[in-house]
C-alpha cells in the first residue's frame, strides 16, 4: 500500500503486525529496495527490508570511500567539472593522484545567477548556463540517476559517493533514483570540498584553448603533456590571463562545447561524426500524467510520486521515443549561446510542479544528413563535424522561428499530429515564454513525420497521452554528443595522442550522469596506469 510505504511509522507497524512481532521489539526497519508497480489499478509500492528486532542497526547505511591527502603527488589535468571530470578528480585521489581541475564556467552558486537571467533578458552567457559550469550540464539537471549500465557494482559506488556528499539515502533503494536539481549544487560543492581538502585544485572560469604536445623526435609517440587555457572574469568578455598546466589530461567537456570539439577537427586529432536523437520537449498538465499512468481518476493522491512513462516505437526505420522524462518538473532552456535554442528539462525533488515534460525525440544517424534535412546554410564542413553542424542549424532555425529571443516556438500535441497551427497555447513552465508555430511545417520533414507518427502510436497505447492539452516546444537536440573522440577500448587513451583520456559524454562514451561518472572513473584509473607506466615531468 502506498500509504504504508511512504510513512516509517506506518511501515514499522505494518511489519510488526505481519511478522508478529511486539512494535517495542522493532528497532529499526530500513528499506534496500523501492519499486513501483502501476500496472493495474491497485497500485503496489514493493519493497525490501531489512529489519532490525532487539538490536540497533550497528552498520553504517553504506560503505564510504576514503579520500587521502594528495597534496605533492603527481597531477593529472581534468578538463570539465561535469559528472565525468568531478568523478575522475575524485577517483585520482583515492588513488593517489593530485587532480588539477579546470572549468570554463562559474561555481555552481554564482551560475545560478546566470541562469535566471535567460528568461529576464532574453539572453545566453556562452560561458555560463545550463551545460558550462561546476556540475556540467549535470547540476541544473534532474538528477534522475538510472542508467542503462549493466554493471551493479559500478552504479552502486557511484550512488554512494553522491550519498557521501549529501545527497539522501533513498537513492540506494529506490528503482529510480533521482536527486532533483533543487539539491544538486550541495552535493556538487560538497564535491568540490573534498577535491580542495585532500589538496587537489579547481579552477573556475578557466578555458582550455588547446593541448601541449610533445612532439620529440626522440619519442615515436605523440604525448599531450598539458592544456593550454584562458583564465577570464565575466564570462567570455575580458581575457586576464593566459595559462599552462602540466600533466595527462582527462578530456571531460561534455556534449555542447563546440569549440573543443572544432579545435579537435583544425588539429587533425582524430574523432568521427555518431548519431544523436532530435526532437521537441512534450509537456502535459502532470494531473494529466498521473490519471493516465496510474488508470484512475483521482490521480496520484497523496502518496503516489508524479507518475513517470516511458515509450519507444519504430517509424519507418528509425526509433521515435521518450528521453530524459520529468514527472512534475520544468522546460527550461539549454542553450550555450547566441542564436540558438535548445530546450530540455528538470525536476526538484518533491517533483511537485503542476507539469510534467520529456523530449520526444528521433533517431538520426549521420548517413540520413546526406539527404539535405536542412537546406545546407553555405561553407565546407568537415565530414566528421557533420551532426554537430546540422544540430547547430536547428537551434539556429528555431531561435528564427522563436522570435530571435529565447521564447520558443510551440504547438498543441494535437494540432502537431493533424498539421494545424496552435490558435493558442496553454499554460507552460518554460520561464522564457512561448510563441505559436507550425512545428509540423518547418521541422525537418524526416523528423516532424516520425514524430506525428510515433504520437499517433503512443496515444492508442495510452488513452488521453494524445491532446490538445498538452504542447510541444522546439526543440530537443542536445541527447548525447554528436562526435566521438577515438580512444583505445583497454587503455581509454586517445588512439594517437598517448597520455589523453577523453571522457564522459563529450566524448561519446556515455549518456547520462551515472555513465558519465563511470567513466570519469574508468579514465581516471587508465591514467594511473599511465602514469605508473611513464615517467612524467610532474611525478
Ligand atoms: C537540463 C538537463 C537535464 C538533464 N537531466 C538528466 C537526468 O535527469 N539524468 C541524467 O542521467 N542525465 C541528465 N542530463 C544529462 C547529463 O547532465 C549529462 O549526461 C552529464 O552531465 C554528462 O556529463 P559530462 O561530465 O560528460 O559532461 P558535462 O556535464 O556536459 O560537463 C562538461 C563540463 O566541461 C566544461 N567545459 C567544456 N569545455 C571546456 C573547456 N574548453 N575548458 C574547461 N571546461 C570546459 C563545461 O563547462 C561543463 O561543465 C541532463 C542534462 C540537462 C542539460
Amino acid at each position: 500500500m502506498p500509504q504504508v510505504a511512504a510513512d516509517s511509522d506506518a511501515l514499522r507497524r505494518y511489519v510488526a503486525q505481519e511478522k508478529g512481532l511486539a512494535l517495542s521489539a522493532l528497532k529499526a526497519v530500513r528499506v534496500l529496495r523501492r519499486s513501483i508497480d502501476a500496472r493495474q489499478r491497485n497500485i503496489f509500492v514493493n519493497l525490501k527490508v531489512r529489519v532490525y528486532v532487539n538490536e540497533e542497526p550497528q552498520d553504517d547505511e553504506y560503505e564510504r570511500v576514503d579520500y587521502p591527502n594528495v597534496e605533492g603527488r603527481p597531477q593529472v589535468i581534468v578538463v570539465g567539472a561535469g559528472p565525468g571530470g568531478l568523478f575522475a578528480a575524485l577517483r585520482l585521489i583515492e588513488l593517489g593522484l593530485r587532480p588539477i581541475v579546470l572549468e570554463r564556467g562559474k561555481d555552481v552558486h554564482e551560475r545560478k545567477r546566470d541562469l535566471a537571467t535567460i528568461a529576464r533578458t532574453q539572453t545566453v552567457d556562452g560561458e555560463s548556463n545550463y551545460c558550462f559550469g561546476e556540475g556540467g550540464a549535470g547540476a541544473y539537471s534532474d538528477g534522475k540517476l538510472f542508467t542503462r549500465s549493466k554493471k551493479r557494482g559500478d552504479v552502486e559506488k557511484i550512488l554512494r559517493v553522491f550519498c557521501q556528499h549529501g545527497a539522501s539515502t533513498a537513492i540506494l533503494a529506490d528503482a529510480h533514483p533521482h536527486i532533483g536539481t533543487d539539491r544538486l549544487p550541495a552535493v556538487i560543492e560538497a564535491m568540490r570540498n573534498t577535491i580542495i581538502r585532500c589538496g587537489g585544485e579547481v579552477h573556475f572560469q578557466t578555458k582550455m584553448t588547446g593541448f601541449m604536445i610533445d612532439h620529440s623526435p626522440l619519442t615515436i609517440d605523440h604525448s599531450v603533456v598539458g592544456v593550454k587555457a584562458q583564465q577570464t572574469v565575466n564570462g567570455q568578455r575580458s581575457i586576464v590571463n593566459e595559462k599552462e598546466f602540466l600533466g595527462p589530461v582527462i578530456l571531460a567537456t561534455g556534449h555542447s562545447a563546440r569549440d573543443v570539439y572544432r579545435y579537435l577537427a583544425a588539429e587533425g586529432i582524430e574523432i568521427e561524426a555518431k548519431g544523436i536523437a532530435v526532437g521537441v520537449r512534450l509537456e502535459h498538465p502532470s494531473a494529466l500524467i498521473d490519471q493516465i499512468q496510474y488508470h484512475r481518476k483521482e490521480g496520484r493522491g497523496q502518496w503516489l510520486p508524479a507518475a513517470e512513462y516511458s515509450f519507444v516505437t519504430q517509424v519507418e526505420g528509425r526509433g521515435v521515443y521518450s528521453f530524459c522524462m520529468c514527472p512534475g518538473g520544468f522546460v527550461i532552456p539549454a542553450a550555450t549561446g547566441p542564436e540558438q535554442i535548445v530546450v530540455n528539462g528538470m525536476s526538484p525533488a518533491s517533483r511537485a510542479s503542476q507539469w510534467s515534460n520529456s523530449g520526444m525525440v528521433v533517431e538520426i544517424r549521420p548517413e540520413d544528413l546526406e539527404n539535405n534535412y536542412l537546406p545546407q546554410q553555405g561553407g565546407h564542413t568537415p565530414s566528421a563535424l557533420k551532426v554537430m553542424r546540422f544540430q547547430e542549424e536547428l537551434e539556429q532555425l528555431c531561435w528564427q522561428q522563436g522570435n530571435r529571443k529565447q521564447t520558443a516556438p510551440a504547438q498543441r500535441m494535437a494540432d502537431f499530429v493533424n498539421g494545424r497551427l496552435s490558435s493558442d497555447l496553454p499554460r507552460s513552465s518554460y520561464a522564457p515564454g512561448l510563441v505559436a508555430s507550425p512545428l509540423h511545417f518547418w521541422l525537418p520533414k524526416p523528423i516532424a513525420n516520425r514524430l506525428q507518427q510515433g504520437f499517433r502510436t503512443f496515444g492508442r497505447q495510452a488513452h488521453g497521452f494524445l491532446t490538445n492539452e498538452a504542447v510541444l516546444i522546439g526543440v530537443e537536440t542536445r541527447t548525447s554528443s554528436p562526435i566521438r573522440i577515438l580512444r583505445n577500448n583497454d587503455n581509454l587513451q586517445h588512439i594517437r595522442l598517448k597520455g589523453l583520456f577523453p571522457c564522459g559524454e563529450g566524448a561519446g562514451y556515455a549518456g547520462g550522469i551515472v555513465s558519465a561518472a563511470i567513466d570519469g572513473e574508468r579514465c581516471a584509473q587508465m591514467c594511473a596506469l599511465y602514469l605508473e607506466n611513464h615517467c612524467c615531468s610532474t611525478m
